[in-house]
């Protein structure tokens, strides 16, 4: 096994770390498929609202890769197809039967799975809604079928203490965790398996088919820093990952033949005592998360992560991909003379504030602290940026229309992790701009081919 230590990152000083304790919550009425969560896929539908669709059924595919499918994660009627700006889709809305029932897919017993011919498994994947699970690196994009990587990147457990644990949705979930992986290992000749090694149980069921070992601070676990540290070669560049979670997926569809619904997801509200994992569904209203409803519709409620995540409401559901969710308090109060105090209770990673002297963690809320400045080349972005970008001058490379310049600087390197944009004291969005030019640049390469 290999030890991969990354060094620069952030350690995380936030309250509210979820606890291994898992609560069910069911969907109470509605479930629903978020298109518009899905970066690079552009829908076709293939339901109205009024249509009655089982488990399994397909809801849309993509207009560029029609063998590439989403399927239903609820059995009941669609009640509603919501439309954003310019009419993207961003909700197919499920109002759920009594007694759901699912769409058949094949069986696969283990003999089959190690035999099984590639071409064959990944049009099973496609068709059944599993392959948007296998990402490819740098755009994040749905693994290209066509496409063969020199490795597929397992990630159990994370840096972010907010994100499921490994050792809690692999609980139980053995024999379908392997069966994922051998299923994965027909598509690539080698499968890394990264274990992030605080969070992680040495003796779970994982732990004799770990490969590598990882050290270090937030966002040491993604595979992008993991790639970025190990790689030898640029080809290795546009390798594919899958959570761990997914692989456990992938294992369930091949050997019941039934589209899986089941999710871990990590929540928390910043309390030790309300701040734990959950076992729903896909496609949950996030309200039905929460016990305690009322007060928490005022909130900001953030998914996927703090740093990296987007703000969600109470009434929005549960994307496909990320199975964290936070919320914390709406704060648009300034603090008078903020900027003598202090800052003992300030989260920052800035040493001229008191926190920074202490590891006791802080609880957050939504107060930026400050606005919008010019950059003033303090160089705290590049000093954090775990895969080395200089942040600062891809922004304004960027900002410039310089795009070849911002490539020069490493802008296919970013993993999307949210830090310089944290630790900007001139509340540049820097993350959201490079990874806004990422996607501009990966629509562009597209059109040319
Ligand atoms: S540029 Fe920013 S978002 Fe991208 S990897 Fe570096 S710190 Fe993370
Ligand atoms: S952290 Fe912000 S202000 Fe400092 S160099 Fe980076 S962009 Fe400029």
């Amino acid at each position: 096994m290999k030890t991969v230590k990354i060094k620069k990152g952030w350690q995380f000083k936030i309250t509210g770390k979820p606890s291994q304790r898992i609560e069910e919550r069911p969907a109470n009425t509605y479930v629903a498929s978020l298109p518009e969560k899905i970066p690079f896929v552009k829908p076709r539908l293939h339901v109205q609202k009024g249509d009655n669709v089982k488990i399994g059924s397909v809801l849309f595919e993509d207009k560029k890769h029609s063998d590439l499918k989403f399927l239903s994660p609820g059995s009941g009627r669609i009640s509603d197809i919501n439309y954003g700006p310019r009419r993207v889709i961003q909700e197919v809305v499920i109002a759920l039967d009594d007694n759901e029932t699912h769409e058949p897919f094949n069986v696969y017993s283990e003999p089959v799975l190690d035999e099984i011919d590639r071409n064959t498994l990944i049009s099973r994947l496609m068709s059944g809604g599993m392959w948007p699970f296998i990402r490819q690196l740098p755009f994040r994009q749905i693994a290209d079928p066509d496409f063969l990587p020199n490795a597929v990147w397992v990630t159990l457990g994370s840096a972010d203490p907010f994100q499921p644990s490994a050792q809690v949705y692999l609980k139980d979930q053995a024999d379908f965790f392997e069966s994922g992986i051998k299923a994965i290992r027909r598509l690539a000749d080698t499968v890394s398996i990264c274990r992030y090694d605080e969070t992680s149980d040495k003796n779970d069921s994982a732990a004799n088919m770990v490969t590598h070992r990882i050290l270090g601070k937030y966002p040491a676990s993604d595979p992008g820093v993991v790639l970025y540290h190990t790689k030898k070669t640029a080809s290795e560049n546009q390798d594919w990952y899958i959570d761990g979670q997914d692989v456990i997926h992938i294992g369930k569809f091949l050997k019941t033949g039934a589209y899986p619904t089941d999710r871990i997801v990590s929540f928390s509200d910043g309390s030790s005592e309300n701040s734990f994992h959950l076992k729903t569904r896909m496609g949950v209203r996030l309200n039905d998360l929460v016990s305690r409803k009322t007060d928490n519709q005022y909130k900001r409620w953030i998914v996927g992560g703090v740093l990296s995540g987007y703000m969600s409401t109470f009434d929005n559901f549960l994307d496909l991909y990320h199975t964290s969710i936070m919320i914390i308090e709406e704060s648009h109060e300034s603090e008078l003379f903020g900027f003598v105090r202090p800052g003992s209770k300030k989260l920052s990673n800035s040493r001229t504030v008191l926190s920074a002297a202490s590891s006791e963690p802080l609880s957050i809320n939504s107060d930026m602290h400050g606005e919008k400045r010019p950059c003033v080349n303090c160089g705290y972005c590049a000093n954090i940026c775990p895969v080395d970008i200089m942040p600062q001058f891809t922004y304004k490379s960027i900002d410039a229309d310089e795009i070849e310049e911002a490539l020069a600087y490493g802008l296919l390197d970013c993993v999307e992790c949210g830090l310089c944009s944290f630790v900007c004291p001139s509340k540049i969005e820097l993350s959201d701009f490079l990874i806004n030019a990422k996607h501009r640049y990966h629509k562009e390469l597209n059109q040319i081919v």
